[in-house]
């Protein structure tokens, strides 16, 4: 039976380390800050943003709403980030997404100053990342790379398979494989041979957004799996059920160890988010990552 990676805990622990950090800076008068953005009434990206501002708080660090109509023009949009970009008590900035489609999302990504992109979407962040230079990493690949740590610790060498290429997800974990030293293969919708491509891998990260894509018999014995998929099934009985990319049932008999859904990569993501926007103010101030920050060194 594999080891199911807790993400629930490994978030609380990484926001309990956050917590302690953003105490220690309120002595020199640091106090990071968060401005999240939110274009129209979309209830759900309304919920992301309500708990992602109450976690910040609940970090000790400020949290800046700003909640626009459906309305609001790209123009608008773009003068509220050039506002924010120069507000010295923000230090990140996050535009929820989607945004609605009058507004070109890559415009507005673009003009968040890159040192305060807390998304790791500007084409500067992207860059660095595929250059092997990681400035700010988006949040969720970020978070699988913790969860990969702590199971494995130095992943040097692993044969790592990417299920998925996407700019949020699989690209950029790919490229934060890469830079632990893994030999990593990415697949997508296009590749052939999925199984055998899964058969070879020791870690296996599934962004694929498709229900138990990845069965049991595809599984390398032993090898970690992070399943990154959120999808959602209407059952026989009404109810809805959450699944992950990977045959869960079938997948934790032969793993070693495999992200449950929900409650594996998922809780991570906005612990990340968190940890970004610490690391975004002590760069502001030209102060180091903390020794236990991921990609410190
Ligand atoms: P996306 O649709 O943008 O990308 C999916 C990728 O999977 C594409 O690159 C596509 O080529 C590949 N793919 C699709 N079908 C495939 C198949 N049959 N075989 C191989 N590759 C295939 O999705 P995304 O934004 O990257 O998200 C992926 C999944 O992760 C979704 O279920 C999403 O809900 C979930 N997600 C979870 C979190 C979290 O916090 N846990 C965050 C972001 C996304």
């Amino acid at each position: 039976m594999a080891h199911i990676i807790d993400g629930k805990t490994a978030a609380q622990t990484l926001r309990t380390q956050i917590t302690q950090q953003v105490a220690a800076l309120h002595s020199p008068g640091i106090s990071p800050g968060l401005a999240m953005v939110l274009v129209g009434e979309d209830p759900a990206s309304a919920s992301y943003v309500h708990s992602k501002a109450r976690q910040t708080e609940e970090c000790g660090m400020q949290a800046f709403e700003h909640k626009l109509p459906q309305s609001t023009t790209q123009q608008q949009l773009l003068r509220l980030i050039e506002q924010l970009n120069g507000d010295a008590r923000v230090h990140g900035i996050l535009v929820q997404l989607p945004l609605p489609d009058h507004i070109d999302a890559v415009a507005v990504l673009s003009r968040i100053a890159p040192d305060k992109d807390v998304d790791g979407l500007h084409p500067v962040n992207t860059a660095r990342l595929a250059d092997g230079n990681p400035n700010i990493v988006p949040c969720t690949p970020l978070g699988c790379l913790v969860l990969l740590r702590n199971e494995l610790g130095d992943l040097s060498g692993k044969q790592a398979l990417v299920i998925g290429r996407s700019h949020l997800v699989g690209r950029p974990m790919s490229h934060l494989l890469l830079s632990q030293h893994c030999t990593v293969t990415t697949a997508h919708s296009r590749s052939q041979n999925l199984a055998e491509l899964c058969r070879q891998a020791d870690i296996l990260v599934v962004a694929a957004g498709q229900p138990e894509l990845v069965r049991g018999s595809w599984i390398k014995p032993g090898a970690t799996l992070i399943d990154v998929g959120i999808n959602r099934q209407h059952g026989e009985d009404g109810k809805t059920a959450l699944v992950g990319d990977v045959a869960f049932r079938e997948a934790v008999e032969v793993a070693g160890a495999i992200t449950p859904v929900p409650g594996g990569v998922g809780p991570m993501t906005i612990a990340c988010l968190l940890l970004n926007t610490l690391l975004a103010a002590l760069r502001q101030q030209g102060m180091s990552a903390p020794e236990w920050a991921v990609l410190a060194h």
